[in-house]
């Protein structure tokens, strides 16, 4: 098995500085490490040569000092390595670096498995794997979370989902992106540094690659920085003591009144957000050789007329037929710019068999038309019939704007099809607007682990392309008596071709998946063990929240990654967020900061915790959560 390990250098999170002129992250004197979640691939990797035999090879793009990551993943165990750098590859966005490594990777010859870290957790946008994948025309598998084996040509592994884990088969060679859970890094060995120290790496400048100019860094990139702005973490911590049982008592009632009056300010004003919006809008293969040289690059296809693209579109997604919340949450994002910009809001569905009557609630919520893509193959989410389908859409009505959830088919899809329709796009945003002078979209999005936000748009290219996070927006209110048209597509049998099969979906023992949780509870290492969880779960359950724990209690194994909160975890954006016994480490807070209302448990006063949340109690958990499930009952308070 040969096996190619794209890896990344990023700076250490706090660190981080950046050039406000060209919106690029400025390296020099600032620490650098290996991405830490490409060490779950280089980990796959070396595990797999060893049940299969074989070679690992890695690269990395960036300046001549990414070779000490290189270095490191030699010494874990990795064989050979090479260096993509050059000064025209600088500022490359998503689109030219995924680019410019697909055509290295090309250029080295025959491999079976390409394997990528979910993301890198500087720029944090997961697009470069799905990115590579489309560039040299491969499957892309990700989110993997557990790789089962290896027979025939033919690889099995789980998927991270939504509702649990899915059970994929994909002929080699393919690209996949792993998670957390798929194994744990081991430590370099002497023997492997000493390797390390002295192994040749050759380096690749454009020199070697020969690519158009034209097509690397700033100007091959469809994505330009507009502007970058630090945001505002802070917020006013009520804080109350918690020293005896009168004052537990005390802060305890106080606190659950403040949630319940925070909740229900919070409920109160999305209603009049969403009804407010509503109402502005009155209508509205065999190997891998054979498939890269029967592939060339990518054609990259000029979109001169840019006039033609129009209206606003949404991905809509379902599940067993039934349409997908983070539908309706995109179709309230849509119903903002389409009033801006006096447009219609369409919406893309892939399925089997959904009736007029589940597909018109879309229309009831906002959409002006949808264009149902139906056949058995597409019932379920699988990279390469969603694409072909996608692009078919995109060449038949030309969006102006594609919006669609950063949920795992959205974070898949959208950045394998981007590549594929040469357009630009920018995951996770927050805020959506409109330029002004050129009526481009501005797409703003948290960046370094949260610390910067950069606005992002897309001057020449079309569609612009943006994912939103679940549940960040209010859902679009149906409106009964809105009108809209339904087209039903079926797709011919050339887009439903796959090397992907889809064989099972494992449910997962979370009731409320995490990140669409309204309310979450975290637990931090102040739990102690394993053993004391119930006490959280028991409070958790009582208010309707689910469980989410910081890295240091997954790393115990006292609760699976799936729970994991923070950079190299998950990003919630639930109403409700309370850490207990969370010490609020920078990386936790990247994933947890725009929880609309935050509150903290802590026998530390001087917890970082405290300065992100709105109200905290410094007091024991074991003592203050109690007293909360207690209470809580006592006030018959379910409903917070
Ligand atoms: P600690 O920092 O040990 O804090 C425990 C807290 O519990 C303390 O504040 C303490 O005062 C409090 N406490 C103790 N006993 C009690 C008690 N009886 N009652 C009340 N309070 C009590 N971390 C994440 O969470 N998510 C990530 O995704 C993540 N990614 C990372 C990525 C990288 C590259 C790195 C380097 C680190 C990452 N980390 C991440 C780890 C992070 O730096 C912290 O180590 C981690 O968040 C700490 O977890 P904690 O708050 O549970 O533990």
């Amino acid at each position: 098995m040969r096996i190619i390990v794209p890896i990344k250098q990023v700076p250490e999170t706090k660190a981080v500085k950046m050039d406000e002129n060209t919106g690029t992250i400025i390296r020099d004197g600032v620490e650098s490490i290996i991405n830490p979640l490409d060490l779950y691939a280089i980990e796959l990797a070396i595990q797999l040569k060893e049940k299969y035999g074989g070679e690992i090879v890695t690269l990395t793009m960036g300046p001549p000092k990414a070779e000490e990551a290189l270095r490191e993943a030699v010494a874990m165990g990795i064989d050979t390595a090479f260096l993509v750098s050059d000064r025209v590859f600088a500022g490359s966005d998503t689109y030219a670096t995924s680019y410019i490594l697909s055509e290295a990777i090309r250029k080295q010859g025959k491999f079976d498995i390409i394997i990528c870290g979910e993301r890198a957790t500087d720029g944090d946008t997961g697009q470069v794997g799905p990115g590579i994948a489309a560039f040299l025309d491969l499957p892309v598998l990700s989110y993997v979370n557990h790789f089962v084996d290896y027979k025939d040509n033919l690889c099995k592994v789980h998927r991270l989902v939504e509702e649990g884990n899915e059970i994929l088969t994909t002929t080699l060679p393919a690209l996949l992106t792993v998670v957390k859970e798929v194994c744990e890094p081991r430590l370099p060995t002497l023997r492997g540094k000493k390797r390390a120290k002295k192994l040749e790496i050759p380096v690749f400048s454009n020199e070697e690659l020969k690519l158009d100019n034209a097509e690397l860094g700033l100007k091959g990139s469809p994505t330009k920085v507009a502007k970058i702005f630090r945001p505002k973490v802070a917020r006013a911590c009520k804080k109350l003591t918690a020293t005896d049982e009168k004052s537990l008592e005390s802060s305890v009632a106080v606190m659950i009144e403040f949630m319940k009056r925070k909740m229900f300010i919070v409920r109160s004003s999305n209603t009049k957000n969403n009804m407010e919006q509503t109402s502005k809008k009155s209508s509205i293969l065999k190997n891998l050789q054979t498939v890269c040289e029967q592939s060339s690059s990518v054609e990259k296809k000029p979109f001169n007329l840019m006039s033609n693209y129009k209206d606003i579109w949404i991905l809509a997604e379902q599940f067993e037929g039934r349409i997908l919340d983070i539908s309706y949450e995109l179709l309230t994002r849509a119903q903002d710019l389409a009033t801006k910009r006096k447009t219609n809001i369409n919406a893309m569905l892939f399925g089997n068999n959904i009736g007029d009557q589940e597909i018109n609630k879309l229309i009831l919520r906002g959409a002006d038309k949808v264009v149902f893509t139906d056949a058995p193959e597409l019932k379920f989410f699988l990279p390469e019939t969603y694409y072909r389908c996608m692009i078919d859409l995109i060449e038949r009505f030309k969006p102006e704007i594609i919006l669609a959830g950063a949920t795992s088919t959205g974070r898949t899809l959208m950045p394998y099809v981007a590549i594929k329709a040469n357009a630009g796009l920018t995951a996770d945003c927050t805020e959506l607007d409109f330029e002004n002078e050129t009526g481009n979209l501005l797409q703003t999005r948290p960046a370094i682990g949260g610390n910067i936000m950069a606005t992002i748009k897309t001057p020449e290219h079309r569609p612009q392309m943006a994912t939103i996070r679940p549940k960040s927006t209010p859902k679009a209110l149906p409106k009964n008596e809105r009108k809209g048209e339904i087209i039903r597509i079926t797709p011919p049998a050339k887009f439903l071709k796959t090397r992907v099969t889809r064989k099972d979906l494992i449910k997962t023992e979370d009731q409320i998946p995490l990140q669409n949780a309204e309310k979450v509870v975290v637990v931090g290492r102040g739990i102690k063990k394993a053993e004391n969880l119930p006490l959280i779960k028991a409070f958790a359950d009582k208010i309707g929240a689910a469980i989410g724990a910081s890295r240091d209690v997954v790393d115990r194994g006292w609760l699976s990654y799936a729970h994991q909160v923070g950079l190299s975890g998950k990003t919630i954006t639930p109403k409700l967020y309370i850490g207990i016994g969370v010490s609020g480490a920078i990386q936790h807070l990247a994933g947890m900061q725009t929880a609309e209302i935050s509150i903290a448990v802590n026998s530390d006063p001087d917890a970082q915790i405290f300065k992100v949340a709105d109200f905290g109690i410094v007091g024991d958990l074991f003592e203050v959560i109690p007293e909360l499930t207690k209470q809580i009952r006592l006030f018959n308070d379910l409903m917070i």
